[in-house]
């Protein structure tokens, strides 16, 4: 079977480390540079952490896809340079695979623009945990039966914004099918403001910070004498990438554009 040529983009930051190492672990993949703004013309074998992996580093992406034939790049940097990699692969006819998160929505616009434009696939996940999917997934069921639910996102101290971006899309997921309605007693007061957290279509989101933790959440839903909880757990940032692995089988698949893992997932 033929291999899929992959570049990686980031591959020295805490994603893009884990991705080399998927694609360097995968029998179907095969990496054939990365991009890194830093150590232009050097190998990746020459950086600490990536022993007897022979392949070019670039820093100008263009070059990267003139000199070596690309099939999928996966970004895994910052918003305004996963933009840039993503319509410059396309131009070359290279399927992007973006775990970048941050973009805005007229950037998910272009970029689905330029898909069709092309008839190329492209993915954009924000979150590759197939588990985590599964989650808001099992959730947006299990709220067509329970009206009454709370949702409690725990992270690592480090994480700038709250709620996270996955409770954000579980309450999303969730309203799509719970009919909107104010929880708790009605006349119910905090008596410290904040004690019942910020409030989505009247159910609520909690959000933890603690050092130790990576990124878990759970959806609790509650009805008469009983309850369920839905909970996902990433301890280690591996946990992200047999979503990548999936992204990027699909992708090879696809010619269009896609955001969200789930809308890949049957
Ligand atoms: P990180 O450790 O900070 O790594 C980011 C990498 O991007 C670094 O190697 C950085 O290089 C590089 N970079 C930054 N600006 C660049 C530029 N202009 N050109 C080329 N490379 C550049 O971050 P991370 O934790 O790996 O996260 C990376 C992205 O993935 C973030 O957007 C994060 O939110 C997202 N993420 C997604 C998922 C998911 O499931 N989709 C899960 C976790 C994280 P320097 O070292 O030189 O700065």
């Amino acid at each position: 079977m033929k291999k899929i040529k992959i570049v990686i983009a980031g591959p020295r930051g805490r994603m893009g480390k884990e991705a080399v190492y998927l694609v360097q672990n995968t029998d179907q993949f095969e990496l054939t540079a990365v991009l890194d703004r830093k150590n232009n013309g050097m190998k990746l074998s020459d950086l600490d952490g990536f022993q007897n992996i022979d392949v070019p580093i670039y820093t100008d992406i263009e070059l990267c896809f003139q000199e070596t034939q690309a099939d999928v790049l996966i970004d895994l940097t910052t918003p305004e340079t996963g933009m840039y990699h993503a319509k410059t692969a396309l131009e070359y006819g290279v399927r992007p695979v973006v775990g970048t998160t941050g973009f805005s929505k007229s950037d998910l616009d272009e970029l689905e623009a330029i898909c069709n434009e092309k008839s190329l696939g492209c993915i954009i996940a924000p979150n590759f945990a197939i588990g985590a999917v599964l989650m808001m997934k099992f959730s947006r069921m299990a709220a067509k039966y329970f009206g009454d639910v709370e949702i409690i996102e725990m992270h690592h101290d480090q994480k700038l914004d709250a709620p996270s971006g996955t409770a954000v899309k579980t309450a999303e997921m969730i309203s799509q099918v719970r009919e909107a309605k104010k929880q708790g007693h009605p006349k119910e007061k905090e008596t410290i403001q904040g004690a019942r957290g910020a409030d989505y279509d009247g159910m609520r989101i909690h959000s933890v910070r603690l050092p130790g933790l990576i990124a878990h959440q759970q959806v609790i839903f509650g009805s008469e004498g009983q309850t369920i909880t839905i909970r996902h757990d990433s301890y280690h940032r591996g946990s992200f990438m047999s979503g990548v692995k999936i992204a990027v089988e699909t992708a090879m698949k696809l010619d269009t554009f896609v955001y969200g893992l789930e809308n890949i997932l049957e």
